[in-house]
Order: C-alpha cells, then structure tokens, then sequence
C-alpha cells in the first residue's frame, strides 16, 4: 500500500474504497494478495461482462500469442481484425438488420465518444450536442462536455461547452409530458437554442444512478430525432454487450441509432477495445482524418469474436441474463421494502441494477459493509446515492444469491446508525 500512497497520483480512486491488493482473478472472483476472496459485482465496471479470465477467450489470447501473431498492427489490415469484423457482422449486425460500418476510433470509451461526436458534427455541419442530466460520456473534453458530473467537468479546466442539456427520463417526475422543453426549443426560432447535430443519450444511465429510459421515451427521442433531422447516438459503452439482456440496449426499444459507441465488454476480457458504429452514408471521414496508435490491438479483436462466437451466436444468453436480472430485482426489491424508512428504492433492466437510497450516505455505507463483507460493490449517482449491482453475466445464480446475502447483511449495518430522515 505504502508503494501505491508515495508513487501514485492523489487521481487514483476505486482504490481508496477497496484498499487491498489484488492479485488473481476468475469468474466471478478476484483475489488479494493474501489469498482472500472477493465477489465482484462491480465486473470493471462492465467491462468483464463474461467474468474475470474466461477460459475460452483465455486459450484463444494465449494461442494467438505463442505463435507469435500480430499484436500491434496501427490500423493495417490484419488477420485478427478481419476475423473480427466478419463475426461482429454475423453474430451482431447482420441479425438485428443493422447496417453500421465500423470505426476502431481508439482504445477506450472516450476514443469512441470524441469519434461520434465530430463525425455527427462533420456530417451535419453543426456544432451543438444535446445530452442529458446525469449522463456519462467519458473524461477528455468533448465527452466530458456532454457528461453531466460537475465534480468531473470541474476538471477540464477549459469552459465545456456545445452542449444543451435536457431532462433525461422520468427527471421531472412526470410533470410535463416527455420532451415538451426540447420541442419547444426546437420550433422556436427565438429560444437560443441552435440546432443541434446530434443527441447522445444511454439507455441506463450507468454511472449517473442506473437510471432507466422507458422504451416509449427512446422511441420518442427516436422519432424527435428523425423529425428535426438530428443525429441520434446511443452510448452503449456500459450498457452494452449484453448488461442488460439484449446485445444492445436500444433493442428492446425497436429503434436504430445513426451512432453507436460500444466499449468496456466489447473484448469480452478486459482488454482495451472500442468502437464506432454508424449508418453507412454517415461515413464521411477522410483517411487519417480521426486518427490513434492503439486502433489496431489485435489480441482484444481475437478475445472479442471468440466472446461473439461463445455468448451471441443465439439468444440463450441474452435470455439468462434477463432471468437472472429478474432475480436480482426481486431480492432488491424485499430489501428496499425492509428499509423503506430510508427512502431506498430499486432501478435497473437486466444485471444493470441498483438500490437507490433518497437518504444520503447510506448507499456508500452499504458499499463499504459490503466490501468488509467479501464483495466488491460501486456506488453510483450525482451524490453516490445507489449501492449499484454489475455482476459478471456468468454469475451462477448461486454466486448471485451469496453476494446478495451479502448485500442484505451490508444494508442491515449500514442502516442501524443512522437516523430515518
Ligand atoms: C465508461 C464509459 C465511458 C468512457 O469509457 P472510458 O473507457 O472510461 O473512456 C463512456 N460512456 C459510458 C456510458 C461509460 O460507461
């Protein structure tokens, strides 16, 4: 630890909640360096979908790296992408009837939002972003403007701007009907507000407190969109790859984005890895204009057709997943009935899912009762208001049952100190 406090940066952050060591990692576990096991529901914070060093995408890394193919390519072509690029059309695009090229803008989500934001402003020759309260796009600074945390946007240091933010589902409480303000904005010639290029959006707010859009209320943006020919871009770095059932998260609402960024699960092993998808005539670019040297990691591009291979050549998955999240819910569900003093509550679709706390403090309490209790819980929300649950996919449903009991234990402590508001 000692290392870790005189060398690292004061940035560093998960680590000050979980201050251990960690070592190994399998599945559902990881392991400190003393051995002791650890749940993890938190999964990279989706980036480990299919759980820690899964076995079948493990053999084929180590194969691909014993006999020494390629690893670092720029973005030549090479083997690994091809392999890559016609499973992801196979097994993903072609059955959902989308028609996307691909772009592999860089090697982490934020790649993937700057690269949808300046081709939705380089297609539409506009400079205006809508996004949404409590949205979360990433840390440099086109998708820090977009993301709503002024803990986070306060460190750009530069005024963050081109964007207008409206209410995300439900913000308002069901005061006004969906999207009157944007409307309103839109067909007033006066309101101030120029015509946006494009709206960026997450089906679950992961990081902004698992906060769910309706499928009516996607489908409205959906249709608002087309309306005022502005683009649509679906952030789907965390929800993504299957967190909450589908492959994508728009898909239970029958809509087809012009933009779509995927990332965290998208290798399927915790290897960096992102991408752009867009509509084939928003393919405006012109070489090298969008440009990195880690577009071309091809030991994440082996992992991430095998994970396709594995998990989505038919729907079973996608139907565990919805199974085991309905679980899940319904034991969220009995907890937040025993501390309903508290105001707490359960959101979520899929294994995205969180129990929100009106009270302050305690989801951040629950956490850390968790963690002293063996499992690896994040807090999520403007005011880290929701103990959030991202367990691996692969989860048993005993794993699931061991780290809820846990959960329920955590709540219990974490609530007999404090006061019902
Ligand atoms: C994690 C995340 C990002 C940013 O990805 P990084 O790899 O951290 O840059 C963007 N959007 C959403 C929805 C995310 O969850």
């Amino acid at each position: 630890m000692e290392t870790f406090q005189r060398l690292e940066s004061e940035v560093r952050g998960y680590c000050r909640n979980w201050p251990v060591v960690f070592d190994r990692a399998v599945g559902s576990h990881v392991y400190d360096e003393t051995g002791k096991p650890y749940l993890d529901f938190f999964a990279g914070a989706g980036s480990l979908n299919y759980g820690h060093n899964n076995p079948e995408l493990k053999t084929s890394l180590i194969e691909y790296l014993t006999d020494d193919r390629i690893v670092h390519s720029l973005d030549a072509y090479s083997v690994a992408k091809r392999e890559f690029l016609e499973t992801f059309e196979q097994i993903v695009l072609k059955p959902r009837g989308l028609d996307y090229k691909v772009q592999f803008p860089g090697p982490a989500g934020n790649n993937a939002v700057e690269a949808a934001l300046k081709l939705a402003r380089k297609y539409t020759g506009r400079s205006t972003i809508v996004n949404f309260t409590n949205g979360f796009h990433g840390m440099t600074l086109g998708a820090l403007a977009v993301t709503g945390n002024s803990m986070k946007r306060g460190g750009a240091g530069v005024p963050l701007d081109h964007v207008a933010t409206m209410p995300f589902d439900n913000y308002l409480d069901g005061r006004t009907p969906d999207f009157l303000w944007l409307r309103s904005l839109l067909d007033d010639s006066g309101s101030g507000l120029d015509k946006p290029a494009a709206v960026i959006v997450e089906a679950v707010q992961g990081e902004g407190g698992i906060n769910v859009a309706s499928a009516q209320w996607l489908r409205e943006l959906s249709d608002l969109c087309r309306e005022y020919e502005i683009l649509l871009i679906v952030d789907d770095i965390q929800m993504g790859c299957g967190r909450t059932g589908d492959f994508f998260s728009f898909e239970e609402a029958g809509i087809t984005p012009d933009i779509v960024t995927l990332s965290k699960s998208i290798s399927g092993y915790g290897l960096p890895m992102a991408l752009t998808l867009f509509k084939r005539e928003l393919d405006v670019w012109e070489p090298g204009e969008h440009n990195g040297t880690f577009r071309g990691f091809n030991p994440a591009m082996v992992t991430g057709a095998e994970a396709l291979r594995r998990f989505w050549s038919d729907d079973s998955f996608a139907a565990s997943t919805k199974a085991k999240g309905d679980m899940v819910a319904a034991r969220l569900g009995e907890m937040a009935a025993e501390h309903s003093d508290f105001g707490a509550h359960v959101r979520g679709r899929g294994l995205a899912r969180g129990l929100a706390f009106e009270q302050d403090g305690i989801a951040k309490k629950v956490a850390a009762e968790s963690f002293d209790r063996g499992l690896l819980l994040e807090t999520s929300g403007p005011e880290d208001e929701v103990a959030k649950l991202l367990p691996p996919l692969t989860a048993t449903e005993e794993e699931l049952t061991a780290g809820l009991d846990i959960m329920a234990d955590a709540a219990r402590a974490a609530v007999k100190v404090a006061q019902p508001a």
